[in-house]
């Protein structure tokens, strides 16, 4: 019987760590974008830094134990002839070949942040459909900005009309939230697993979320 036992804890241990798996498809290798994405980022490095987007959240949520996360398998990004930037849903990540191509500046390096960025939504908690759609955005930037991949047209710390306006506002006071106390976005994205409510704020920092922004933009002078 103990044997068996053992058996079991090993087969489940095996199981638990199985590594995610991650697949690269371009569509649009008719298009200029789509050459671009062969000729200047590639699938191999593109398959990489989905790998070391999964470790970097995993790690900026405190998710060590597989118990933790979300139990996603495979995660495919698809380069597609579309408008916009990407989009995530069912852990496929489709990434526009346009914006790719059309790019000005170091396109690797926005591409990678752009991973980052969607691959936070592979990985994140939504409340159960019931957080802001802007706190979801901006927590997916807030990752961007700690792996170092915010762009330089972000805005600057401080500015912005509202907490809960998304992407790199958003982001912005998150990390200004996560600096009154260290890893506050982890224990938000655990709160998130099984629903939503503002109350979060308090319950973590003391403050309702609508103090902790004045708090915020009064610290930076309160620009626009
Ligand atoms: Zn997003």
């Amino acid at each position: 019987m103990k044997r068996v036992l053992c058996l079991l804890a090993f087969l489940y241990a095996v199981h638990e760590t199985h590594a995610v798996e991650y697949s690269v498809t371009n569509n649009a290798l008719a298009t200029p974008g789509g050459v671009a994405f062969r000729d200047k980022i590639g699938a191999e490095y593109a398959k990489q830094t989905l790998d070391s987007a999964t470790k970097f959240i995993w790690n900026v949520f405190q998710q060590n134990n597989p118990a933790d996360r979300k139990n996603v398998q495979k995660v495919s990004l698809f380069v597609d002839d579309m408008d916009g930037v990407a989009y995530t849903s069912n852990d496929q990540i489709h990434l526009s070949a346009r914006y790719v191509g059309n790019y000005n500046g170091d396109v690797k390096r926005e591409i990678t942040g752009v991973l980052y960025h969607e691959m936070v939504h592979v990985w994140q908690w939504n409340g159960n459909g019931g957080a802001p759609g802007g706190l979801i955005e901006g927590i997916a930037d807030y990752v961007r900005l700690k792996a170092n991949y915010a762009p330089s047209h972000w805005v600057k710390p401080g500015q912005g009309q509202k907490w809960d306006q998304g992407y790199d506002v958003t982001a912005r006071f998150l990390d200004y939230c996560d600096s009154l106390k260290s890893g506050f976005v982890a224990q938000l994205n655990k709160l998130m697993r099984s629903g939503y409510s503002d109350q979060f704020f308090v319950q973590l920092l003391g403050k309702s979320v609508d103090q902790l922004w004045r708090d915020y933009k009064a610290k930076y002078g309160n620009i626009a």
